[in-house]
């Protein structure tokens, strides 16, 4: 059964098999643009389940995210998924993108809190109007739209969670408000994302849980990344990358290296599919599926 909203995640991932999906940032200038339109056209031949569109943290890119999402509809024969925070925005504001989404023929939704504008790990304080958790969004959005959802999931548990179960309850309360489906935080070993699995699992959140795959390109900036939402790159990677730190064609192998064993061992537990965090570049996800030889 499909409805307005076109086919759920589910219909999705059982008709193209396993789901190979891009995510995508909205640019800040024309060359930023045109390099993520480059990326798209590179991708598009992969015949991915799903492109998404994050929204800028503090909420700052609604009508970027809405415009690309809406363009990737248009123009592209990719299904366009928009990604949208309760950050600053009131119940009526976030109705109104809605409506704007829903009008450039964007069908499918992640809801998300947003982190606090001070980052991953300070307070937070939702808006005078506006909504405090995602599962609250997730609601509004079924409520008020005719939307396909998805939701956030954490590997190594939310940086605010008090404990791992309590983080699987915040995962199962989005899926008992209407969401469909779940991407994964960047996952650092795959036996995090197992672990999650079941977890959700034993908390009766029934929906397919997507990995999401970040390669390391540079060491520094994915430690700084890593850091900024309070976590830590494993030892064992650290150490087969700590050798080619001065070698950043070497180090950058590695990288693609540990990703497609990554990919792998996902695949291998039983993952529907891996979900790309590209930064609007083509090339490494490119090589990790020429790895896994998928081609186009
Ligand atoms: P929630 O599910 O609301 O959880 C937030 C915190 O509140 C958690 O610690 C949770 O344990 C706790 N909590 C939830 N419900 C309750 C409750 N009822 N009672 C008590 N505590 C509760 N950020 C952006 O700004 N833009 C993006 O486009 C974006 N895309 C993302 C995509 C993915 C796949 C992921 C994994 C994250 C993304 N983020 C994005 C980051 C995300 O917004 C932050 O990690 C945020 O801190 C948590 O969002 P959430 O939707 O999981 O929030």
């Amino acid at each position: 059964m499909t409805s307005g909203r076109g086919l759920s995640m589910s219909e999705l991932l059982a008709q193209g098999g396993r789901s190979f999906s891009f995510e995508f940032f909205p640019p800040k200038d024309a060359a930023g643009e045109d390099q993520l339109w480059q990326a798209i056209k590179e991708l598009e031949p992969y015949g991915p389940t799903f492109v998404s569109v994050t929204y800028g943290a503090g909420g700052g890119t609604r009508d970027r995210t809405v415009a690309i999402t809406g363009r990737i509809a248009r123009e592209t024969g990719l299904l366009p998924v928009a990604h949208l925070t309760c950050v600053g925005h009131t119940t009526d504001e976030l109705t109104a993108i809605l409506d704007e989404l829903s009008t450039a023929g964007v069908r499918h939704v992640m809801a998300l809190r947003g982190d606090p504008p001070t980052g991953p790990g300070t307070a937070w304080t939702p808006t005078e109007g506006g909504l405090t958790y995602a599962n609250e969004l997730v609601a509004l959005i079924r409520e008020r739209a005719d939307m396909r959802i998805g939701v956030a999931a954490f590997p190594e548990g939310h940086v605010d969670a008090a404990d791992l179960e309590t983080d699987a309850r915040v995962l199962k309360a989005k899926y008992d408000a209407g969401a469909e489906f779940a991407v994964t935080d960047m996952v650092l070993r795959a036996s995090d994302y197992v672990a999650l699995v079941e977890r959700a699992a034993a908390a009766g959140a029934d929906f397919p849980i997507i990995p999401g795959i970040m390669p390391i390109l540079n060491l520094g900036s994915m430690r700084r990344m890593v850091e900024f939402s309070r976590r830590e790159l494993p030892e064992e990677t650290t150490a087969r990358l700590t050798p080619y730190a001065d070698d950043p064609a070497r180090l950058r192998a590695e990288g693609i290296a540990i990703a497609t064993e990554l990919c792998e061992a996902l695949l291998g537990a039983g993952a529907p599919g891996l979900h790309f965090y590209t930064l609007n570049r083509s090339k490494a996800t490119r090589e990790i599926f020429a790895n896994l030889r998928i081609t186009v």
